[in-house]
């Protein structure tokens, strides 16, 4: 029997609806008592002092980079293997942006080639955790840690950090842990996304969290991120509000991306719905992982002795195929119902990359993980039986192509 499986559909119930609906009659529709609210409880959720909201998580990580005082001059890392937004933040502050290689059959970046690539100029690493997979922060750290002669301080928050900045681009991570430290408090700083498409949704929105045991003032820090998110203002249109206090200073010409009331409305009926909807996706991946005829596919542990996902994607790779047999089989699965998709064209395949000089032959690894790349559908509005369905039709595609 035919099914429609959509790769991502949000899962949106009556509680974020009447959230939404609240927020709508209540006279406030912008950054205020909603999205501090939201702060709050995402704070608590990952174990850290403070969390800021902001628009995306792609404003988040520039946030953090500009924070930072990187820029011209400085050299931010990340993987080549990934989503434009972890290394177009660094071409928006204008460091040069660095690529590093995936590791040989494994998503996350190769550590020994990041430990090569840091010179005295390097300000920032970007690490992905590719499906809320959280990478070995403990090797990054140890890599950060031997290369700290290296590092010369431009600002004051360089200067307390005294190394490298590890800014974890976590889009897939919220709800995922390492060691037993939730997402969010394992990097120095880690962005989250609420797009749309992401295991936990505001529409469009993001978050940023730091570990509190790093040598910065949590207040200090939050103040910035205000000052750098709304037009650098003393003061927000919140505090603005009270009758005669319309006095306010702009300390910095600052930058607008703020998240709004009626988006942390949504987020906060998701982050009270978060346990279930965790819960849903390892169920999924738990009937994936049972039904998919492993010998011929390959997937990803999600969970292991020092890792629990988010569960964001179920990613995997066709054993032995090329790209033209994968982009048939993705042809297939469609006319199945089957939406899936590919995590990710590599950076250097794409024309803003290559015109920077990146070159896709300079990353083997990411290019033979890309040929194969299949990512299953996977999302809290599935059943097992989609699941099943999904599993079948790959049983089916891979003795028949
Ligand atoms: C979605 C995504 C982003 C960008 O998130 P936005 O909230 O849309 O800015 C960044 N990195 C990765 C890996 C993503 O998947």
């Amino acid at each position: 029997m035919y099914r429609d499986i959509p790769f991502s559909p949000p899962d949106i119930t009556d509680l974020e609806i009447s959230n939404v609906i609240d927020v709508l009659r209540s006279g406030w529709i912008t950054t205020g008592a909603q999205t501090k609210l939201f702060e709050k409880k995402l704070a608590e959720s990952c174990t850290t002092e403070k969390a800021v909201c902001l628009n995306s998580a792609t404003a988040c990580m520039e946030l953090v980079l500009r924070m930072f005082g990187i820029g011209p001059g400085d050299e931010v890392i990340t993987c080549s293997y990934t989503y434009t937004a972890s290394a177009s933040v660094a071409c928006h502050v204008g460091a040069k942006l660095v690529l590093v290689d995936a590791q040989t059959d494994d998503f996350h970046m190769d550590y020994d080639k990041l430990a090569e690539a840091i010179t005295e100029n390097t300000k920032a690493i970007i690490p992905i955790d590719i499906a809320g997979i959280l990478c070995d922060y403990d090797r990054i750290y140890e890599i950060v840690n031997s290369k700290k002669q290296l590092f010369h301080a431009k600002n004051q928050y360089q200067e307390a950090l005294g190394r490298i900045l590890v800014l974890a681009d976590s889009a897939h991570g919220f709800g995922a842990s390492y060691k037993g430290k939730k997402s969010g408090a394992v990097a120095d700083f880690t962005c989250f996304s609420f797009h749309a498409v992401k295991n936990i949704t505001t529409g469009e929105g993001g978050a940023i969290t730091w570990r509190p045991d790093i040598g910065l003032d949590s207040g200090d820090i939050y103040k910035q991120f205000m000052l750098l998110s709304l037009h650098g203002q003393s003061k927000d249109a919140w505090a603005k509000l009270k009758p005669s206090s319309w006095e306010y200073d702009v300390i910095l010409p600052g930058y607008k991306c703020n998240m709004t009331d009626i988006s942390a409305a949504i987020g906060l009926g998701q982050l009270e719905r978060y346990d279930g909807l965790l819960k849903k996706r390892k169920k999924l991946i738990q009937a994936y992982n049972d039904n998919l005829p492993q010998d011929k596919i390959t997937v990803l542990q999600h969970d292991t002795e020092n890792q629990s996902s988010s569960g964001h994607l179920y990613l995997t790779r066709l054993k032995g195929k090329n790209l033209d047999f994968r982009n048939r089989f993705i042809q297939q699965m469609s006319q199945a119902g089957v939406a899936c998709n590919v995590h990710y064209k590599p950076l250097p395949m794409h024309t803003a990359y290559k015109q920077m000089g990146f070159n896709i032959q300079d990353f083997p690894n990411s290019y033979a993980l890309f040929e194969n790349e299949v990512t299953l559908p996977l999302n809290s509005k599935m059943t097992v039986e989609d699941v099943c369905y999904v599993a079948e039709h790959v049983r089916r595609l891979l003795l028949s192509l």
